[in-house]
């Protein structure tokens, strides 16, 4: 085990444990999510200086000019993801980063395809997801525009970056039935969206407005 899995101080599980408490209080409802939260130590995906701060309710830097989702949007996203299903087999993750929410979603769904644009963030994620014995987890150093063609279609399609308008690959590459939460936007205006894939055609909900960095093209 590694110096940072144990956890000490404002890293136990008493902490973790008001982070729990909060998330419901903010209106997370699904109990799954809750135990895994509590149960996944975020302060190993952050720099040592930082890992003190790991609970709270805050985005923060994670190197690159990249930033971890707060813990409210993490739960946020994954519960609109699982829907009403509470379960899922095949989901595309766009913006591995620190590998936080690949970690939250591994222990939900049967496997997960996480693709990243900056590849030392990528490869750090992939240490701590292994350090955390998480390998249903499949990494691709790629464009996220560009989904992951070889394993679609998915059955849910999460991104943790902001794009103006949602890539046209990533609808395709979503399964009849299958539901994308992705933060849409630019200059501050940002929503999540909801898609879900219809027989024909796909239902988008507009739902609460967020904070992201920007989906980018091309790699790093
Ligand atoms: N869920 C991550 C969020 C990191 S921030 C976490 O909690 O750590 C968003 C990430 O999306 C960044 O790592 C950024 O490099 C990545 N990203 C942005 N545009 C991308 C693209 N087109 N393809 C793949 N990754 C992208």
């Amino acid at each position: 085990m590694t110096r940072s899995l144990q956890g000490i101080g404002m890293t136990s599980l008493r902490t973790r444990e008001r982070m729990i408490k909060r998330l419901s209080e903010q209106g997370i409802h699904n109990k799954k999510i809750l135990e895994i939260m509590r149960d996944t130590p975020r302060h190993i995906f952050m720099d040592e200086a930082l890992a003190s701060r790991a609970y709270e309710d805050t985005a923060l830097p994670i190197g690159y000019n990249q930033t971890i989702s707060q813990p409210y949007i993490v739960a946020k996203m994954t519960e609109l993801l699982l829907g009403s299903s509470g379960h899922l087999g095949k989901v595309l993750e766009i913006g591995t980063g620190c590998g936080y929410q690949t970690a939250i979603l591994a222990q939900l769904v049967d496997h997960v395809y996480s693709i990243e644009r900056i590849l030392p963030l990528q490869k750090k994620a992939q240490d701590h997801l292994w350090d955390l014995k998480l390998k249903n987890i499949s990494y691709l150093y790629s464009d996220g525009n560009l989904g992951w063609p070889d394993y679609a279609p998915f059955d849910g399609i999460l991104a943790s970056a902001a794009a103006v308008e949602i890539p046209l690959q990533l609808l395709q590459q979503l399964a009849v039935g299958g539901i994308m939460v992705i933060p849409i936007g630019q200059n501050g205006q940002q929503a999540l969206q909801r898609v879900t894939r219809k027989t024909s055609g796909y239902d988008i909900e507009q739902l609460e407005a967020v904070t992201f960095v920007p989906f980018l093209s091309g790699k790093e």
